[in-house]
């Protein structure tokens, strides 16, 4: 199974793909994950990427393909795959098609989860993860027990650059502009299935079930 996860940054393409992942056996391949371990480690492709992500920017193409490029001719990969957050511009999705195209492969299915903005600003402003042990927490919806303190390991909790709320709203302008434009480059494909992300995950998770199956 050849997957997208689409949709805005907060829309919960990570948590969705934590689903996929465990029912069709197939591997996240998370843009912005392997771009902040870069940036965590400093490699040269990190320190490149590290300003424009604590904007809200798009990384430029050649330095996001080339990561994925990588990352899909590994073993685990050749059953298929989940891509979340990426592609994030026409031109990587014109590119994707051509690295596919190149293996005998194409993009089966692109889910694109639909939430709306305030909820997104809300959801991403209020995220908070425990430096020590990553375990996420959420100031409203998944508090922890002593305010901003992990329950696990006693330690204060950070926030992402990116989740402040100035930027969240950056990023939101950004797919606007960049990425949006994708739907109807895939609907026109005939590949898009669009859910309700709003609500509890499990029903997220249904919706997407019923939309892979039908
Ligand atoms: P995410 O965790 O997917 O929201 O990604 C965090 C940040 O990483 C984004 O705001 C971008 O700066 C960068 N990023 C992730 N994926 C891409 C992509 N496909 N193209 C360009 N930049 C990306």
């Amino acid at each position: 199974m050849n997957l997208i996860l689409f949709g805005p940054p907060g829309a919960g393409k990570g948590t969705q793909a934590q689903f996929l992942v465990e029912s069709y056996k197939i591997p996240q391949i998370s843009t912005g994950d392997m771009l902040r371990v870069a940036v965590r480690q400093q490699t040269p492709l990190g320190l490149k990427a590290q300003e424009i992500m604590q904007q809200g920017g798009l990384v430029s193409d050649e330095i996001v393909l080339g990561i994925v490029e990588e990352r899909l001719a590994q073993d685990d990969c050749r059953s298929g795959f989940v891509l979340d957050g990426f592609p994030r511009t026409i031109p990587q999705a014109d590119a994707l098609a051509e690295i596919l195209q190149r293996c005998g492969r194409s993009i089966e299915h692109v889910v694109s989860l639909e939430v709306d903005n305030e909820e997104i600003v809300k959801r991403l402003s209020g995220r908070r993860s425990c430096p020590d042990c990553g375990k996420g927490y959420h100031v409203t919806y998944d508090a922890p027990k002593r305010v901003d303190v992990c329950d696990v390991c006693g330690v204060a909790l950070v926030q992402r650059d990116d989740d402040r709320e100035q930027t969240v709203r950056n990023r939101l302008a950004v797919y606007e502009q960049q990425t949006a434009p994708l739907k109807e480059y895939y609907r026109s494909q005939q590949l898009l299935r669009t859910i309700p992300g709003m609500g509890p995950i499990a029903e997220v998770q249904q919706r997407i079930t019923a939309a892979l199956a039908g």
